[in-house]
């Protein structure tokens, strides 16, 4: 079949030769997971199903049931966000494309931290946009040097996303001011991707929003990995009337509305305290990073989300990955993530016994290394 030329932008091969590899394993200790290890809390699913036993299986209104975007709404004007409006869209994932969609024309110019959540470079491609990379290498920060060396007047948008996939970095407030007025002196709209909201370990959660003008920033989040609600599809968009409006556009067709049960099940899931989890991800965190160090690793210490994401001993994360593999250890190659193949993603959502294995094998892996 004749496919289109955009189909060849996407490219999922190198996350896909790790799955491959994967699936010959038998039982692996598997710490290559972007996903809680934990279910949908039981009330979250009582409502769910509630929902769908009282009839809530039509389609809703495209931009999402009335009221949870006025709860959406009022979260953000409660955390001192002036958001005229919200939007539900299909998971995070959704809300990236549409505002993509809606916000890039193709040859715009589209900043993110390298590395970089991998669905921003390809979306990007997809729509015929430009990815310009700041480079975060080698500690993960912001720093102003390397978002005047990533930017070209093309650049319309910057995606900030903290806590971060895959580094696990929590930008502080002087990186999240510094970005911020980047951004207002080039004109750039604010993408602020904050899907790890809840797992921010050392402090509160600090939004870049905080700092940035609101009639040019663009809030996105979901219940994904909170509420371990990844398979439901919900997440939203908060900010300029305008933008809400574009999106709910494009929304009405293409993924017409996000699925009806799981919006009338968010109402609970937004309550759904996060403090246990939060500790319990904490001292995992703990565990992975003091191990890492023991063991010689060159390595960040991530203030959030579940990711670590240390240099790989060598220097090239791909063979090390390989190795890794060889010995029943699955853990992602950096080049999924970035245009530089020198360190590998750990996730630690997952339990203490599997840390404890992957901590082991890692220090097989670097034996007389550091
Ligand atoms: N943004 C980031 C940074 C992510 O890591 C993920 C999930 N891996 C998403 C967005 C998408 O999440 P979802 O579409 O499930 O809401």
């Amino acid at each position: 079949m004749n496919l289109a030329k955009r189909r060849f932008e996407i490219d999922s091969s190198g996350i896909r030769k790790v799955f491959d590899l994967a699936a010959k394993l038998k039982n692996p200790c598997n710490l290559s997971i972007g996903l809680p290890d934990y279910d949908v809390p039981d009330p979250v699913k009582e409502a769910a199903i509630e929902a769908i036993r009282a009839g809530q299986n039509r389609y809703t209104l495209t931009a999402g049931v009335p009221r949870l975007r006025e709860t959406v709404t009022a979260r953000y004007r409660e955390r001192g966000h002036d958001v005229e409006d919200a939007i539900v869209v299909a998971g995070t994932s959704g809300g990236l494309f549409l505002c993509f969609l809606a916000l890039l024309n193709p040859g715009d110019g589209l900043m993110f931290t390298d590395p970089y959540f991998v669905m921003y470079k390809h979306l990007c491609k997809f729509i015929g946009a430009v990815p310009a990379y700041i480079d975060t290498y080698p500690d993960f920060r912001l720093r102003r040097e390397a978002l005047e060396r990533a930017w070209t007047p093309n650049c319309k948008a910057i995606v900030i996303n903290s806590p971060n996939n895959p580094t696990g970095i929590v930008y502080s407030d002087d990186e999240l001011k510094m970005a911020a007025e980047f951004a207002e002196e080039k004109g750039l709209v604010v993408i602020t991707d904050e899907i790890y909201e809840d797992f921010v370990f050392d402090g509160p959660f600090r939004s870049p929003a905080d700092f940035t003008d609101p009639a040019r920033t663009v809030i996105i989040s979901g219940l994904s990995k909170n509420a371990a609600m990844t398979g439901w599809r919900i997440g939203w968009v908060a900010g300029p009337k305008v933008l809400v409006q574009a999106l709910s556009d494009i929304q009405q067709y293409s993924f017409v509305c996000a699925p009806s049960f799981a919006q009338a099940a968010s109402f609970s899931a937004l309550e759904f305290d996060m403090a246990d989890i939060r500790e319990r991800f904490t001292k995992r965190r703990d565990f992975v990073h003091a191990g890492l160090v023991d063991a010689g690793y060159s390595v960040e210490k991530p203030g959030g989300a579940f990711y670590v994401l240390p240099a790989a001993p060598g220097g090239n994360g791909d063979e090390f990955v390989r190795r890794a593999i060889e010995k029943n250890l699955l853990v992602v190659p950096g080049s999924v993530f970035s245009e530089r193949a020198t360190h590998f993603r750990i996730s630690f959502a997952a339990g203490m016994e599997q840390l404890e294995r992957g901590v082991g094998i890692l220090r097989e892996l670097n034996a007389g290394g550091g």
